[in-house]
């Protein structure tokens, strides 16, 4: 008995289980392995958006880090604040898709 996703509503469900018991849809005539893929696809679904989301992260970082790097923001300017707020919620985005990938790879 393997835990996977239900085709209609995503929540988690036994392969084995008749009919969903969260949304109560029947699952009769779909087969373990049909469920199993589903499941897989949506996981797959899930770990290239996490993906996503540290690639954009990194991204901003650096566009931060360069214009830091190259404008040289004067100290206390808003610019620098600004660039800073940028810089520091970006790289805590990248963090927690990090996290989040590795609390996924362990499901
Ligand atoms: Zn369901």
């Amino acid at each position: 008995m393997a835990i996977v996703s239900c085709p209609f509503c995503g929540k988690k469900i036994s392969s084995k289980a008749a009919t969903c018991n969260h949304c109560g849809q029947g699952l009769a005539e779909v087969t373990p392995e049909q469920l199993e893929r589903t499941d897989r696809d949506r996981q797959l679904k899930l770990n290239q958006s996490i993906n996503n989301h540290a690639m954009m992260a990194l991204l901003i970082f650096l566009g931060a880090f360069l214009y830091f790097y190259y404008k040289m923001p004067e100290p206390g300017s808003t610019e620098q604040i600004l660039n800073y707020t940028v810089m520091t919620l970006s790289a805590i985005w990248y963090i927690v898709s990090k996290v989040r990938m590795i609390i996924f790879k362990r499901q």
